[in-house]
């Protein structure tokens, strides 16, 4: 991947997580803490700082800068779940992957964040967003049915009680709401998805 796409993956995912901080920060509210919006603005501004750094790496450096950047930054349960996403795409990947390819590393990294945040899916978080995105990209979706796929699986942690995180603590008073980190991830499928397909 050229720098130059590298740096417009970087703006576009910064510019969706400012643009929804607030979103994520009211249903952060409602069933966590509210500070899910904040976390992620404060983590992707803090990437978007560094952007022609970090573009300038190769692919799997470039990738390891943002989640070691994610995890010194977002804080929170979501900062080292999210550092570790991008950190294990980054020692997955090689210099210019193909789809199967990436579908590999985004298994992989599904399962390093699953282990790190002793999760599954179906338990209301990323991962009920992770999961059906690799899925999609297995199946060799296009970059915007993919998109569709994760917004659609954002809203399917609506019924869910939740398992993990802070939001498990209220039980079933967790249903009805949708989860926070699973809204970001799909935020940021839709803005790789659309750079990537716009490129
Ligand atoms: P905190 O819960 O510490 O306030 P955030 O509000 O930034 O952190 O992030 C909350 C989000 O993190 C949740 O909406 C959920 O998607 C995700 N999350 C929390 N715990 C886990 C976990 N164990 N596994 C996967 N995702 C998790
Ligand atoms: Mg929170």
């Amino acid at each position: 991947m050229a720098a130059s796409d590298f740096s417009q993956l970087i703006a576009a995912t910064a510019d969706t997580i400012a643009a929804h901080a607030h979103e994520l920060t009211a249903l952060d509210q409602a069933i966590g803490d509210g500070d899910h919006g904040l976390n992620m603005k404060r983590g992707f501004d803090a990437v978007r700082a560094e952007k022609a750094a970090i573009a300038a790496k190769p692919l799997p450096d470039a990738l390891t800068a943002v989640g070691t950047k994610l995890v010194m930054t977002v804080g929170g349960a979501s900062g080292p779940l999210f550092g570790t996403l991008f950190m294990a795409l980054g020692k997955e990947l090689s210099g210019t992957p193909d789809r199967a390819a990436l579908t590999a590393a985004l298994g992989k990294a599904i399962e390093a964040v699953s282990a790190r945040g002793k999760s599954q899916p179906g338990q209301k978080t990323m991962l009920d967003v992770l999961q059906p995105v690799y899925e999609a990209l297995a199946q060799g979706k296009t970059a915007a049915a993919i998109a569709d796929a994760a917004d659609k699986a954002a809203e399917a942690t609506v019924p869910m009680k939740a398992l993990r995180g802070r939001a498990s603590f209220l039980g079933e008073r967790s249903i009805g709401h949708m989860d926070a980190g699973a809204r970001s991830t799909a935020l940021l499928v839709r803005a790789v998805a659309e750079a990537i397909e716009g490129s």
